[in-house]
C-alpha cells in the first residue's frame, strides 16, 4: 500500500485504513488492527466488492473457504 508511511515523522506512527475509515496509531495497533475482525470484514467485503464485477453470480460458496485461511492469534 503506497499510502503507508505517509505521518511517519509524528512520534507514533499513524495508519490509515481506507477499507475501515479509520486512523490507526501505533504500528502494534495498527497490525492489531490488520488482523482484528472487523477489518478482516471489510476486506472481505471489499474483495466481494472488486471481484462480482467479473465472477460468476455465486461467489458465496468460496467465501466459507477464505473464512478458515484467517489465521488466529
Ligand atoms: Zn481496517
Amino acid at each position: 500500500y503506497p499510502a503507508e508511511g505517509v505521518e511517519s515523522r509524528n512520534k507514533r506512527s499513524h495508519h490509515m485504513c481506507d477499507l475501515c475509515d479509520k486512523v490507526i496509531i501505533g504500528d502494534l495497533e495498527w497490525m492489531a488492527h490488520q488482523k482484528s475482525k472487523n477489518h478482516l470484514y471489510q476486506v472481505r467485503k471489499r474483495r466481494k466488492v472488486e471481484q462480482a464485477s467479473d465472477q460468476d453470480p455465486n461467489p458465496t460458496e468460496h467465501q466459507n473457504v477464505s473464512d478458515r485461511q484467517v489465521p488466529v492469534l
